[in-house]
């Protein structure tokens, strides 16, 4: 899953891995390929994390011990699901970088 998928060896991102997102690559420590994650790839790993911190802000009291482990734990699990479920893809060269057109635009 952490393996670079331009190089094939591990990207060894580390905790940096928890801060990529769509808007910001990351380059692979062993060949500086610039890495992301796609949208969609990025909101899948978000998911679980994000349905259990809504489910616990609204079944615990405001200000509770309760509320603040849900808080924390979520933050916790957005962060593994970050580092060891999010799928890492090559970023896409900027333009004039590369002459190859992307017929599969993808935007919205
Ligand atoms: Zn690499």
């Amino acid at each position: 899953m952490n393996n670079c998928p331009a190089c094939n060896e591990d990207s060894n991102l580390g905790w940096h891995k928890a801060t990529l997102s769509p808007l910001i690559s990351i380059p692979c420590k062993a060949c500086e390929t610039e890495l992301t994650v796609s949208w969609k790839n990025y909101l899948i790993a978000l998911l679980p994390a994000s349905i259990w911190f809504l489910i616990g802000y609204l079944y615990t009291e405001e200000s509770t011990i309760e509320q603040y482990l849900v808080i924390g734990s979520s933050i916790i699990l957005m962060t593994v699901c970050q580092m060891f479920f999010m799928p890492i893809e090559v970023a896409t060269p900027k333009e004039g970088e590369d002459a190859d057109t992307d017929t599969d635009t993808d935007k919205g």
